[in-house]
C-alpha cells in the first residue's frame, strides 16, 4: 500500500446515514494532541461489517501519522493494530457472522487487482483505499476518517468484510491484535521477504515491537546468532529473552562489535528504524554478499546514498518489506498454532494496557523507549 498517495474523497454527508454513536481518540490535525470525542459511525453497506474493537496495539506507524510524518487526512481515528467482534454485517457478507472474533487488516487485498491475482496481496493497489474514505462524522457533522483504513482507537468501527480475518475463540484477543502489525511485520520480513536460513547470523537494528518481533522470527527461522541492536539498553534483557544472543548498543563501537561476533559481518541485518542514517548503517553491517532488509517505514525525505562502487563490491541484496509480505488468509493458521502450542509467547511484547483516552500517553512512552506495546481496551 502507498500512504503517501492517500487521496481524502470528499462525499456529500447525509448524516442521518451515521447513527452509531462510539467514543474515539480523535486526531484533528497534526499539530494537536489525540482527544476522545464521541462520532457517529455510517450505517452498515452491502459487503461491510461493523466490529466491536476488544483490544488494539498503539504502533509507532500510529505516532508516525498522528505527527503527520505519514499522510493521513483529517481528522481521523487513528489505531490498526487490532482484534474486535463483529456486531453487525452488511448484505452479502458470508466469511463472517455477527458475534464472531476477527483480526482486523490495515491491507486489505482487493482480490482482483495485479498485485492480488499474482499472490501479493501485501502490495494491493487498494490496499489502502479506505483511509481516505469518511466512514464517521462528528458532533458537526463533518466526515471523520480512518486510520490506514481500521480506526480501531475506538469502541467501533465499520469496515469492508475484506478487512477481517476470523479469529479461532481459543486465541486471546491481546494476541490476535498483535498479529494484526508487529508480529507478522517482524517475523515475516525474516521468513517470507529476506527468507533467513537456518544456521545464518542475523543482526536486527531497532528494538521496538517490530524489531523485537523481528528478533522472535530470526528464533523461528533457526539464526545461529542473533545480534539486538538499540540506542536503549532497557531494551537488552527483553532481547535476549526472546531469543537475541548478544544486545548491543547503537553507540561508536558498534561496528567493530559485530566484526568481532560474525567475523566478515552479518549473514542478514534488518533496519527497523527506517532513517537513512540506519538504512546505511543496516547496509554497513552485513557481510559482503549479505542481505539488507528495510523493515521500518521512513520518510520521503529520508535519502540514502550508495556509491555505484560498493554496490557492485558489496554484491549484497537491499530489499524493502510491507507488512512481512502478509497474505492472511494463508499466513494466519501457522501463527495461530505457534501460539497454541507456545512456540510463539507474546505475553512480553504487551507492556501494558490502557483505554482509548490514554493514546497521547502511549505515544510519549514510545517515543521515550518505555513502552513496546500498549494494548488499549477502548470499552474497558
Ligand atoms: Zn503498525
Ligand atoms: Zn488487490
Amino acid at each position: 500500500m502507498d500512504t503517501a498517495k492517500v487521496t481524502p474523497v470528499q462525499p456529500t454527508i447525509e448524516p442521518e446515514r451515521y447513527r452509531t454513536p462510539v467514543r474515539a481518540a480523535v486526531l484533528r490535525d497534526t499539530s494537536a494532541p489525540v482527544a476522545v470525542e464521541t462520532v457517529r459511525l455510517r450505517d452498515v453497506g452491502p459487503d461491510e461489517l461493523r466490529v466491536r474493537i476488544d483490544a488494539t496495539g498503539v504502533c509507532h506507524s500510529d505516532l508516525s501519522l498522528a505527527r503527520g510524518r505519514l499522510a493521513q487526512p483529517t481528522p481521523a481515528v487513528l489505531g490498526h493494530e487490532a482484534c474486535g467482534t463483529v456486531l453487525e454485517t452488511g448484505a452479502g457478507v458470508d466469511s463472517v457472522r455477527p458475534g464472531d472474533r476477527v483480526l482486523l487488516l490495515w491491507i486489505s487485498p482487493c482480490g482482483n487487482c495485479f498485485f492480488c491475482l499474482q499472490g501479493e496481496p501485501h502490495l494491493c493497489e487498494h490496499g489502502a483505499d479506505r483511509s481516505g474514505e469518511p466512514y464517521a462524522i462528528d458532533q458537526h457533522d463533518q466526515p471523520v476518517y480512518p486510520g490506514l483504513g481500521i480506526g480501531s482507537f475506538a469502541e467501533q468501527t465499520v469496515l469492508r468484510s475484506n478487512a477481517v480475518v476470523p479469529v479461532p475463540p481459543d486465541i486471546p484477543a491481546a494476541d490476535a491484535a498483535l498479529l494484526g502489525c508487529a508480529v507478522t511485520t517482524g517475523v515475516g520480513a525474516v521468513t517470507k521477504v529476506a527468507r533467513v536460513r537456518a544456521g545464518s547470523s542475523v543482526l536486527v537494528l531497532g528494538l521496538g515491537g517490530v524489531g523485537l518481533c523481528t528478533v522472535i522470527g530470526a528464533r523461528l527461522a533457526g539464526a545461529r546468532q542473533i545480534l539486538a541492536v538499540d540506542r536503549n539498553p532497557a531494551r537488552a534483557a527483553l532481547a535476549v529473552r526472546l531469543g537475541a544472543d548478544e544486545f548491543l548498543p547503537a553507540d561508536d563501537g558498534l561496528r567493530r562489535a559485530v566484526r568481532t561476533l560474525t567475523g566478515h559481518g552479518a549473514d542478514y541485518t534488518f533496519d527497523c528504524v527506517g532513517s537513512a542514517a540506519t538504512v546505511r548503517t543496516a547496509w554497513s553491517l552485513a557481510r559482503r554478499g549479505g542481505t539488507v532488509c528495510v523493515v521500518g517505514i521512513g520518510g520521503k525525505d529520508e535519502l540514502v546514498q550508495f556509491s555505484a562502487l560498493e554496490l557492485f563490491h558489496f554484491a549484497r541484496t537491499l530489499v524493502g518489506c510491507v507488512g512481512g509480505s502478509l497474505d492472511a488468509a494463508a499466513d494466519l493458521p501457522r501463527y495461530f498454532d505457534w501460539i497454541r502450542d507456545g512456540t510463539l509467547d507474546l505475553a512480553p511484547l504487551a507492556t501494558g494496557t490502557a483505554g482509548i483516552a490514554d493514546v497521547e500517553r502511549c505515544f510519549a512512552d514510545l517515543e521515550q523507549g518505555r513502552a513496546v506495546r500498549t494494548l488499549l481496551v477502548p470499552t474497558g
